[in-house]
């Protein structure tokens, strides 16, 4: 989930334009002609930019004397089953990357089709499941070579990676570098976090 703190104004309005709903219940806006506020996703016809207004919550809005939308009604507590699949996917991944799971095994799991969960984290994260479990898989191994006590193969899998060889050509992708050069200098990927704060250079892929 966004914060809005974090949004543009630019991002904010593509937002709108968009009826984008990954931003509901991040920020409202407002429509000073009309004096209605709706949320990002709502499908009324687009404002004009000069006469439009964001919030961050609809109490802002009220008190400047907006009217709620009755379309898009964005005092409604947001529902998001979208957000709480991924979310779904995202504790599944995060429980079982050092062992087996795989997207096959999730969509099984959570009863929906591999495709569509494909696309739908890909929309909130960024990267594809597979990329992710990657991800989770190489900052594990990091942190374990740093911590030089098991051995290479020992490291690939308690990081999750079925092969030795998937291991060498996954690590040497996200982080530039050879496990065995993490492991004999430590301070190479210094910057590296652990495998449980996930939001690193190993991320983009
Ligand atoms: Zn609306």
């Amino acid at each position: 989930m966004k914060e809005y703190g974090a949004l543009l104004p630019e991002e904010k309005w593509q937002a709108v334009i968009q009826c984008d709903s990954r931003y509901d219940g991040v920020f409202f806006y407002g429509v000073r002609t009309t004096g209605i506020f709706c949320r990002p996703s709502c499908k009324s016809k687009a404002p004009v930019p000069g006469n439009i207004i964001f919030f961050e919550h609809p109490a802002e809005a009220r008190q400047l004397g907006f009217r709620p939308c009755k379309r898009c009604c964005p005092e409604r507590t947001v529902f998001q089953p979208e957000l709480e699949l991924v979310k779904k996917v995202q504790e599944i991944i995060g429980d079982g990357y050092q062992n087996r799971v795989d997207v096959q095994h999730i969509s099984r799991q959570l009863g929906v089709s591999k495709n569509h969960l494909i696309k739908l984290f890909k929309r909130y994260y960024g990267v594809t499941p597979a990329q992710y479990i990657t991800s989770r898989r190489v900052a594990k191994a990091v942190e374990l070579l740093r911590q030089g006590e098991a051995g290479i193969l020992e490291v690939a899998y308690a990081a999750g990676f079925g092969s030795l060889s998937t291991f060498y050509k996954c690590f040497k992708e996200r982080t530039g570098y050879a496990p065995g050069e993490v492991r004999e200098n430590t301070d190479l990927l210094a910057t590296c976090v652990t495998a449980d704060s996930c939001q690193t250079v190993l991320e983009t892929s």
